[in-house]
């Protein structure tokens, strides 16, 4: 889950962007705040999307769709990492305009996202106004579901998409991998093209031990590149390695200031010093870094109190 910035921005022209010969991808640029969500368009016999954004942006998306040359009837499959309102808050909005199309799902979110209340009351919970801000879902029918166990895979013609589940950011989450492309969603972090930087983030449930064994899990695979929802495609040489070192040095520093009770703003303040374009990804990146930054200090302390709960 990343906060949206309530300050807008303005937002550059919606432009496809060709990665390869089948995946196309665009800036959704929800609330007009620009470099924040990718939406990523694998083109093959069949059709699919990876992430629909919130609900909010669905005007975007479907803007976006058309701008690839698509009619929303040609839409096979929505299928999203996993269903943070910023991934999926506009998946049933979506999917009520693309009638020939199914959502594929981890078994965990099915439920949740056909019977909308207890997701969107949790959201409200923990998002407070920005829940708001990203709109309320619709529900999906159950019969317009797949549920996608581990190593589910779907044929969309030439290319194969095949579900890895990747929990740790969330128990929901699903890494989705097409060939040597994988769409991480959150769960290698968030990743800053103009600074070349990746940073966590984890929310208030984060399992920090699976989160350490997904990235593992994900630098196994012969990849060649990483599409992060937050933001955009990243070669993948030395990403894992890179990834799960920002991790552990995080969850140090967390730990220490834990320790010393420190509060969350005053352990990211520690983190501002020590990890060099942290800063300049607040600053270049509009009020919303700092409370997401924030946030997963707030989601690192969780699990050092949940740890030290289990003794
Ligand atoms: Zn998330």
């Amino acid at each position: 889950m990343v906060h949206l910035n309530p300050y807008l921005m303005s937002c550059v022209t919606l432009s496809i962007e060709k990665h390869n010969d089948h995946i196309f991808w665009f800036d959704l640029c929800p609330n007009d705040e620009s470099a924040f969500i990718s939406v990523y368009l694998i083109i093959d016999e069949k059709i699919a999307i990876i992430e629909t954004g919130p609900a909010c942006s669905h005007d975007s998306l479907v803007q976006g769709v058309q701008a690839a040359g698509l009619n929303l009837q040609d839409i096979d499959y929505v299928i999203p990492t996993h269903i943070h309102l910023d991934h999926f808050g506009g998946g049933g909005h979506f999917m009520a305009v693309c009638e020939n199309a199914q959502a594929i799902v981890h078994p965990k979110a099915y439920k949740h996202v056909s019977n909308i209340e207890n997701w969107w009351q949790g959201s409200c919970d923990f998002l407070g106004d920005i829940a708001n801000l990203y709109g309320k879902p619709k529900p999906i029918n159950q019969s317009r579901l797949i549920s996608a166990e581990e190593g589910f895979e779907l044929s969309l013609g030439n290319l194969n998409i095949k579900a890895l589940h990747t929990p740790g950011h969330a128990p929901h989450h699903i890494t989705w991998i097409c060939n040597k492309d994988a769409f991480v969603g959150d769960s290698a972090g968030l990743w800053y093209p103009n600074l070349g930087k990746s940073f966590p983030v984890t929310p208030g449930y984060y399992r920090h031990d699976l989160a350490l064994e997904s990235i593992e899990k994900m630098s196994l695979l012969d990849l060649e590149y990483l599409h992060y929802t937050h933001f955009g495609p990243r070669y993948s040489k030395g990403v894992f390695e890179a990834t799960k070192s920002e991790f552990k040095i995080w969850m140090t520093i967390v730990e220490e200031g834990y320790r010393a009770n420190l509060s969350a703003k005053d352990i990211l303040e520690k983190l501002f010093d020590n990890r060099s374009g942290l800063v300049e990804s607040d600053r270049n990146h509009g009020v919303h870094q700092r409370s997401t930054h924030l946030g997963t200090v707030e989601g690192m302390m969780h699990w050092l109190r949940r740890e030290d709960a289990q003794g």
